[in-house]
């Protein structure tokens, strides 16, 4: 047995294909039920065992309730599925673990299927992709990892190619399957493949063009000639009267849908009954253009990702190569006539849409090694001899030849080794066996090279002392590295907003495996032994955005009661994040100040969306936004008012669709709703971030002619140095357009003036009036204010500036602790 993983799976949303590496070939395995490729990732639960494919869509007819299909749009939600016949519910996670059992079945060759290769949409966050490895784990891998799927389809189409150029430069690869979009930017340069950007919708694909036919075709057909009440709903809703014929529209819709990629029209027929009671015999035709006009518009959301992708990468039309069709809907004539009508872009057909990610990822896990400890597990084959022999060397090459050294233990004394290419270019001849054997191999250009290792004895006798065969990949290609698909932060105190923030820890499209520490001070005393806490929370999502548009995909608590002594406000605390390749996040915390150090390893797989909750954060939106327009007309921006108008009837329609959700609606419906708030809610933030960079941007230009004044009549020739240039730099940091960055100058500036006031006696005299007058109703003690008066008052008869300056600092300490800590807000602990 090799020490590769072999095995590629492409767990889709509609249907799931497995392949497998072997000697520098893919094979796609074919279900011994029907000999198809494809197993539809639907699963029927019947009383006494469970259907997993062909034959369980087929009971999506008879015995919805207790069929499920399309899980894989919930991977990470809490969503679960109630089966009436086991009177039980099943996860997302479950029913993925039940598909990927059922593709066990697929291996005629009976290898066991302990690890895989799992592929995942680029757009699939930490907890999505944690989800989907739980699901392996479940299903008994005992190893999984997690590959794109866009690069999954480029090493499908690189690795086949024959035309070297065909695999150099980059391409986009479009896939749009049965419940998910995904546009990637591929690039290839020597050898190494990576995704450079990529944009998606989790909520996008042929299985919402099913209900586009229904909802714009068939429903509106049968109210125009028939008597129904409320037919949509009665059709979506689970308890609704037509729950289960609504399941069986969705069958005819796709089988129209497909019948229409060849042909201009096509037939619907079914019998309903309308509210009298009475059976109606539907037969109706579907023509092309009219399934055409109601999917356009989700057709061209995909084009707009396109373009944003060009746009964001600053692409000329002749950098693109092509792009790679993938997915079952690309076989729609229209995705492909208008993406080369409206882009101008080569559309490239050349590999299998629904077999390409599962045959990419069974390339990559060709290259891909099983972890050493599971490995050891795995093998326990010895032999007489007891000798093992541990080979190590690149299995993708560009070069001629390759390195390649083995450790040998055990009783090797006397014994020979030879290794040779199987195509008989290449032999050491016998040499003796060593601790340690080195050999530089010869490799054929363009293609996998296969060399055998054999052991002899001293009389030419071949042993049998297990070796792995040793593969070589010349010229094809290799994964440089999967790239986050969104920005990872964490949240901190803004003391500003008297909110949180976000500080972003890896950015969008960094390549993972990733692993940076950073330093950040405790904002508030955390007395050991209590409750109050320092709270670490990771989210997933926007930079830009405010703290509630991203996904928590973990939070730390450090409590007081977990310190060997008190924290602090003003100490170190140094936190490490690693990401994994397969997404497990590792956080360590250190605390100078205690010298504690906290460990934890989080792979969440839900997120919960509840209807109800969701009707809740909408309609604060809706209360944020109009105050946010109201305070844009105030400030006579109209532009951005009018952005935020437009947003309003958006959120409007939103609130209004999120109002029809009934809590037990079967639909999608919810987790689309959710993404529309995320986005909305994005741009208002994006339009008011604005609103604070004008805000912040006045406020320096204020402080700059303030201090300048103050600096050029009383600063020393050093302070003016200092103070000119920090404005120097002003056309920078202002075009940062991070509030942030211009709040970090603002506050230099004002450090400088306050160190020259400091030394004025005009400004002290100020101070001390102010500490006197203005402040003296919030002293609790007046007895000792007075005293501290007093004093003060006589340093100033004698004009002693430094003991009036002790008497300010006396009054200030008198003050209580709310003014003293003028932003004591009950945000994370850190900032
Ligand atoms: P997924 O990646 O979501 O599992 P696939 O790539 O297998 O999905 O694509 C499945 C989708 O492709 C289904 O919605 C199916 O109806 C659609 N599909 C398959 N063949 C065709 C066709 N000839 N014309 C239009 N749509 C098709
Ligand atoms: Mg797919």
């Amino acid at each position: 047995m090799g020490n590769t993983i072999n095995f590629g799976i492409d767990l889709g949303t509609t249907n799931s294909v497995i392949a497998k590496y072997h000697q520098g070939k893919v094979e796609v395995f074919k279900n011994p039920v029907g000999h198809k490729e494809t197993l539809p990732s639907v699963v029927a639960f019947r009383k006494d065992r469970i259907i997993v494919g062909d034959k369980a869509k087929e009971y999506l007819l008879k015995d919805p309730e207790n069929v499920v299909g399309s899980f894989k749009r919930k991977m990470g939600t809490t969503e679960s599925f109630f089966i009436t016949n086991i009177s039980d519910t099943k996860t997302p996670v479950d029913l993925s673990s039940l598909v990927l059992k059922e593709l066990k079945n697929f291996i005629y060759t009976g290898e066991p299927l302990e690890a895989a290769i799992i592929t995942i949409p680029a757009s699939f966050d930490t907890i999505q992709s944690n989800a989907t490895k739980k699901a392996g784990e479940l299903a008994g891998f005992d190893e999984v990892f997690l590959l794109q799927e866009p690069i999954a389809a480029s090493l499908a189409f690189a690795n086949k190619s024959d035309n070297k150029d065909d695999a150099e430069g980059q391409w986009l690869v479009y896939d749009l399957g049965g419940g998910t979009f995904d546009v990637a930017l591929v690039k290839i340069s020597n050898g190494e493949m990576k995704v450079l950007d990529h944009q998606g919708d989790n909520f996008l694909g042929g299985l919402d063009f099913d209900n586009r036919i229904i909802e714009k075709i068939v429903v509106p057909y049968l109210e125009k000639t028939g008597r129904f009440e409320n037919l949509e709903h009665e059709l979506k809703s689970a308890k609704g009267k037509y729950n289960r014929l609504y399941f069986q529209l969705l069958h005819k819709a796709e089988e129209a849908k497909v019948m229409l990629s060849g042909r201009d029209s096509t037939d619907i027929e079914f019998e309903i009954e309308d509210k009298n009671g009475e059976i109606m015999e539907v037969y109706m035709t579907v023509t092309r253009a009219q399934f055409e006009a109601c999917i356009r518009d989700m057709i061209e959301k995909t084009i707009e990702m396109i373009r944003t992708i060009i746009e964001r990468n600053n692409l000329q039309k002749e950098e693109v190569r092509h792009v790679l069709m993938v997915g079952g809907s690309t076989f729609i004539p229209l995705v492909r006539n208008l993406i080369k009508e409206t882009l101008a872009l080569e559309v490239n057909c050349n590999v299998d849409p629904t077999t390409a990610v599962a045959e990419g990822a069974a390339y990559y896990a060709g290259t891909k090694t099983r972890s050493p400890r599971k490995k050891a597990e795995q093998k326990t084959s010895s032999s007489p001899y007891n000798v093992t022999i541990r080979t190590a060397y690149q299995k993708t090459s560009q070069e001629a030849e390759e390195y390649f050294t083995a450790l040998v233990e055990g009783n090797f004394k006397n014994l020979f080794y030879r290794i040779t290419r199987d195509d008989g270019g290449f032999d050491t001849g016998l040499k003796e066996l060593k601790e340690r054997i080195t050999e530089y191999l010869p490799l054929v250009q363009g293609t996998f090279n296969f060399f055998t290792l054999k052991i002899f004895d001293d009389k030419n006798n071949l042993l049998d002392i297990p070796t792995d065969p040793i593969e070589i990949v010349q010229g094809k290609f290799n994964v440089l590295g999967q790239p986050l698909p969104n920005d990872i932060c964490i949240e901190v105190d803004d003391y500003e907003n008297n909110t949180t923030k976000l500080e972003v820890i890896f950015e969008k499209n960094a390549i993972l495996p990733l692993k940076k520490t950073i330093t950040k001070e405790i904002t508030k005393t955390i007395p050991k032994g209590t409750d109050s806490a320092v709270v670490i929370n990771v989210l997933e999502g926007t930079r830009s955005a405010s703290p509630s548009t991203n996904s928590s995909i973990g939070v730390i608590e450090i409590k007081g009661s977990e310190l060997k002594r008190d924290l602090v406000k003003g100490s170190d605390i140094e936190i490490t994040l690693e990401m994994s390749e397969s997404r497990d996040l590792r956080i360590t915390t250190y605390l100078l100040m205690t010298d504690q150090e906290f460990t934890n390893l989080f792979n969440p797989s839900e997120r919960h969306v509840s209807a109800m909750r969701l009707r809740d954060e909408v309609s604060n939106l809706v209360t944020r936004i109009k105050d946010e327009i109201r305070d844009a007309e105030k400030r006579e921006e109209f532009e951005i008012a009018a952005q935020l108008i437009k947003h309003q009837v958006e959120l409007e329609e939103l609130m209004r669709e999120v109002n029809l959700l009934s809590a037990d609606d079967v639909t999608d419906a919810k987790y689309q709703l959710e993404d529309r708030k995320r986005r909305i809610a994005m741009v208002v933030d994006t339009l008011t971030r604005d609103k604070k960079i004008t805000s912040i941007k006045t406020q320096y230009f204020q402080e700059k002619n303030y201090d300048k004044h103050i600096v050029d009549e009383h600063g020393t020739e050093a302070e003016k140095r200092s103070f000119y240039d920090i404005i120097a730099n002003e056309k920078q940091f202002l075009a940062s357009n991070s509030p942030t960055v211009i709040k970090d100058v603002i506050d230099k500036m004002w450090q400088l003036r306050a160190k020259i006031n400091w030394r004025r006696p005009e400004h002290i005299i100020w101070l001390f009036q102010y500490y006197s007058v203005m402040k003296y109703n919030d002293y609790p003690d007046k007895q000792v204010a007075d005293k501290y008066i007093e004093a003060g008052e006589r340093a100033l008869q004698r004009k002693n500036y430094e003991e009036l300056k002790v008497t300010i600092g006396a009054l200030y300490n008198l003050l209580p602790a709310s003014e003293e800590e003028k932003f004591n807000i009950k945000g994370t602990g850190i900032g």
